[in-house]
């Protein structure tokens, strides 16, 4: 018990650090956002350096608001929660997105089941995975959404009819600031995979080129009746 304490010590220590960082880099970030706009507006509106360096900075920002988000304590905020109204909650969030490619998302769940998450964080990971079925189609088709009971476990699963990912790289896509698109930056996985492990949980990547890819999220099941919501 001991060893735990100093670890978790260490790790808000960290997180602190990190939370210090981004909050050192992001207001001087929007300031030269600003002034950014400002030049583009008096000289030569169009140079093609304007467009980079904000482009550039946008990137910046979104990583600094992600490695914000995993420098929180990660399972301080833990409750017994169904999983259903959390994932139909992530899917009011991202119709919008979806629908702009035609997407149509399913949600499979014929039985509600408890599980014990941090809500936002586990939003997140659903966020996290759908967002990337959406992007990995971009086009017309259908994501499900699925939970099942498996022995002791609730599993939730993600599938798309994207492209899939290729063999070489399954276990390349988990590794921080791996990304293959232009806007991506490469964190979703990395922190799907740490807010997973850190519920006790395990994350699965299923793909079978050309077939699509499967998420899946595994977490302890609990019984209702022993719980009260
Ligand atoms: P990002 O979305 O910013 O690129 P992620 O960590 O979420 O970062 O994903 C890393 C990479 O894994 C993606 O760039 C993509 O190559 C691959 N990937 C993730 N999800 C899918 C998916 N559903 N189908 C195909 N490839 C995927
Ligand atoms: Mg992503």
């Amino acid at each position: 018990a001991e060893e735990m304490l100093i670890r978790s010590e260490k790790m808000s220590v960290a997180g602190q650090l990190a939370a210090g960082v981004v909050h050192e880099i992001r207001n001087p970030l929007t300031s030269l956002k600003g002034f950014i706009d400002l030049l583009q507006a008096g000289i030569d509106r169009n140079h093609e350096y304007y467009k980079i360096m904000i482009e550039e900075i946008e990137k910046i920002e979104t990583i600094s608001s992600e490695l914000l988000f995993i420098s929180k304590p990660l399972t301080h905020n833990q409750s017994y929660q169904w999983i259903k109204g959390m994932i139909e909650d992530v899917i009011t969030l991202l119709n919008t997105q979806a629908k702009n490619f035609d997407i149509r998302i399913n949600l499979v769940c014929p039985n509600d089941y408890v599980v014990y998450v941090d809500r936002s964080q586990m939003k997140q990971v659903f966020i996290n995975l759908i967002k990337n079925a959406i992007e990995a189609m971009a086009a017309p088709g259908e994501i499900t959404a699925k939970v099942e009971r498996r022995q002791n476990l609730c599993v939730a699963s993600v599938i798309d009819e994207g492209p899939g990912i290729p063999p070489h790289l399954i276990h390349k896509v988990k590794e921080p600031f791996f990304t293959t698109k232009k806007e991506g930056t490469g964190l979703g996985l990395m922190i799907t995979t740490r807010i997973i492990e850190n519920h006790n949980g395990l994350f699965k990547i299923l793909s079978n080129k050309p077939t699509g890819t499967t998420f899946e999220v595994h977490l302890p099941y609990y019984s209702p009746s022993n719980i009260t919501i």
